[in-house]
């Protein structure tokens, strides 16, 4: 990189987002990856360190400061109030450890995490009004989502009606189980068609489906994880995942609050050994800052949460790479 003029960084990096943005939409938007996620990975490192390095090419555009991909015009849209971002990702435990370093050095105080499973399928949104189920959605580019309400319908563990006549939003994972894949796939090779190429991508081509008698015959479920405006007396992330079960939501039971390092990778490790085990998928762990004043005063980039982030595993051996990847253009 050292080596590298301003004229080559500029060829490079615009060959980069050409690339990354094709793939993005490709999976965003169409459902069908055309490459693993760890050459997209790659990729998008690449051009995160070439603009760093060459701060007069980051511009507001490149797919570094966006949030996910296009929105299909033919759902209606939704403007989410408050944005849907996307989260930081390290790959190691170092790189969490200077995540955790970099947080106390913002609040200038140690801080206690909650710890949770990163499910691999696509955000849902979730609005009722006095109890009921009134507009469900997806993330799409963060500021602006699709209309999936009648598709949340025919999902089983989505409450339709809370107990209480609550108006507010809750955001959480919307996910395709491991038996459900196994056997959607199955049929669709009997029948010659495609086959998805992950359970993400099943999730969120039966869930972004026009016609949401599809979406019926797909056993999608969900985890809810977020609270978007919870009551006051809710002040931490673990205390409205406790609540948000109490109404009646599918929430994941294995996540922990932990304060030290420590025990946080030991976690990892416990996940990392039982992660094939269970019967939905997960490509990591996240954590998260569990006060929720100490989140907003962390605040937000344009991008992600200052207050969060997620520790991705290594790829599975399966997982191979499929496209070689040259950087110099
Ligand atoms: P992301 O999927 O890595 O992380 C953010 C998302 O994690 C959130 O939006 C939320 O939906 C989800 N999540 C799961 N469990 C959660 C929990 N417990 N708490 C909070 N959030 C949780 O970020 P992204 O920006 O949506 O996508 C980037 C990822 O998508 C990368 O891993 C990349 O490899 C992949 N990708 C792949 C391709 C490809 O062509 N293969 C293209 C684009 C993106």
């Amino acid at each position: 990189m050292a080596d590298l003029t301003l004229d080559e960084a500029r060829k490079e990096v615009a060959a980069l987002r050409d690339k990354l943005d094709e793939w993005a939409n490709a999976y965003y938007t169409k459902d069908t990856p055309e490459v693993e996620d760890n050459v997209y990975d790659k990729n998008y490192n690449r051009l995160v360190e070439l603009e760093q390095e060459f701060p007069q090419l980051v511009s507001q555009d490149s797919i570094t400061q966006k949030v996910g991909g296009q929105i299909d015009n033919q759902f209606t849209k939704v403007s989410h109030e408050i944005p849907m971002l996307s989260m930081g990702d390290v790959f190691s435990k170092e790189e969490l450890q200077e995540f955790d370093d970099r947080v106390q050095k913002q609040l200038g105080h140690e801080v206690a995490y909650n710890v949770e499973l990163k499910i691999d399928g696509l955000s849902i949104a979730l609005e009722y009004t006095d109890g009921k189920l009134t507009r469900a959605s997806t993330r799409g580019n963060g500021q602006v989502g699709e209309d999936v309400t009648p598709n949340a319908r025919y999902i089983s563990d989505i409450p339709q009606t809370l107990p209480a006549k609550l108006t507010t939003e809750v955001r959480g994972e919307c996910y395709m189980g491991k038996e459900p894949f196994a056997k959607l796939n199955a049929e669709r090779d009997e029948k010659g068609e495609t086959t998805f190429a992950n359970p993400r991508n099943a999730a969120a081509g039966s869930l972004r489906q026009l016609d949401a008698s599809i979406t019926k015959h797909r056993h999608l479920s969900t985890f809810i994880y977020t609270w978007v405006n919870p009551p006051a007396e809710i002040t931490s992330q673990h205390q409205a995942i406790e609540k948000m079960t109490q109404l009646g939501f599918h929430t994941n039971q294995t996540g922990r609050r932990i304060a030290k390092m420590a025990d946080i990778f030991a976690f990892i490790d416990e996940y990392t050994a039982k992660r094939n085990s269970l019967d939905y998928g997960i490509d990591g762990i996240v954590l998260k800052v569990d006060d929720l004043d100490l989140q907003q005063e962390l605040g937000n980039t344009v991008k992600v949460p200052r207050w969060e982030i997620a520790y991705k595993f290594p790829p599975e051996e399966q997982e191979t790479v499929v496209h070689e990847i040259k950087w110099t253009v």
